[in-house]
């Protein structure tokens, strides 16, 4: 019987097969990973604004702050077109859109 360390956790494990090289609740993991990722890929292909309009209707009706938003993969320089309501700035792309408040945070939109 062979044995290995799960490459993601480090536990010990029986391989049946020898191209094993995680766990079983470690496979699973990586298996979700690659297919949201994937998802992520194919719907950014479909429609760049994709992840852009779902983090900003994640975070909708908050003020945030941008350097968030940027880490969570929001791309500000997709954003072209502007149009003033009440005096405001707004990026509108698709659903959302959103402008930079005095204090620098981001206020989300919805048209
Ligand atoms: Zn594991």
């Amino acid at each position: 019987m062979k044995t290995i360390k799960c490459k993601h956790c480090g536990k010990t494990i029986v391989v049946k097969h020898g191209n094993t090289k995680r766990c079983e609740p470690c496979k699973k993991i990586a298996r979700d990973e690659t297919s949201s990722s994937r998802y992520a890929r194919i719907s950014l292909e479909a429609d760049p604004y994709w992840l852009n309009e779902k983090i900003l209707r994640t975070y909708y009706g908050k003020e945030m702050d941008p350097d968030f938003l940027e880490s969570e993969g929001f791309d500000f320089e997709k954003y072209r077109e502007k149009i003033i309501i009440d005096g405001e700035t707004v990026f509108a792309m698709k659903q959302f859109a959103f402008s930079i408040n005095k204090n620098k945070t981001v206020r989300i939109w919805k048209q």
